[in-house]
């Protein structure tokens, strides 16, 4: 029997450097997977259907809700996003580890759904680094950076109830301690003790 895919679960703030941590994540460990989630958000350039969401049109993802298809689903920004429940069963059954960047609304429906899910939050170091670091992202409009500003500020307060939280300060630092943390959890007892019996009989 294949081993249990884990299931990482990561929320931050935006501008906290959630997608470059995600992809850095992914770098070292090759046969992770990020999870891809139906969104009736526009694409934006550049990005694919199937690959960096599936493109949904809002009556299709009601659709979907009505049918429970989704482990979890959240209104972000004025969009809908979801996660699918296949998405997590096909991960589980065939024993990928996968990543949800998902919001703090989503998380919290898989904190209450899912078994064994790792919860972590990202955080920048300190509020005045995260308007930096907004600030510096020339596209966006100021009254953007100051909307994101406050629900950062609401979405912090949700970091208690995590598994873990992760301060990304220097990148290098925060993405040793993401790996960390998946390297701890593949050597959970519960994980490790199928593969132990067998070697040691016991
Ligand atoms: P973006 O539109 O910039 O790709 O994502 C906006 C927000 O939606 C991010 O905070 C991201 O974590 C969140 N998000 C993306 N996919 C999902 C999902 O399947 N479920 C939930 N709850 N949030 C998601």
């Amino acid at each position: 029997m294949k081993r249990e895919g884990l299931i990482l679960i990561i929320s931050a703030p935006s501008g906290a450097g959630k997608t470059s941590l995600c992809n850095e994540l992914l770098q070292r460990f090759p046969a992770m997977r990020e999870s891809v989630s139906y969104t009736t958000r526009p694409p934006r350039a550049g990005e694919v259907d199937g690959q960096d969401y599936f493109f949904v049109s809002r009556p299709e993802f009601e659709r979907m809700v009505a049918e429970d298809a989704f482990a979890e689903w959240a209104e972000v920004h004025g969009n809908l996003y979801g996660t699918a429940l296949h998405t997590l069963e096909d991960a589980r059954r065939n024993g990928i580890d996968l990543v949800l960047d998902i919001d703090c609304q989503g998380a919290m429906i898989l904190k209450e759904r899912l078994d064994g899910g790792v919860f972590v939050f990202i955080l920048p170091p300190t509020m005045e680094e995260l308007r930096h670091r907004l600030e510096s992202r020339s596209s966006d409009a100021r009254e953007v950076i100051e909307r994101r500003i406050v629900r950062a500020a609401d979405e912090i307060k949700e970091c208690r109830w995590y598994d873990y939280i992760v301060i990304n300060d220097r990148f290098e630092d925060a993405a040793e301690e993401l790996s960390a943390i998946v390297l701890a959890h593949r050597r959970r007892t519960s994980r490790m003790l199928e593969q132990v019996a067998k070697l040691f009989d016991i």
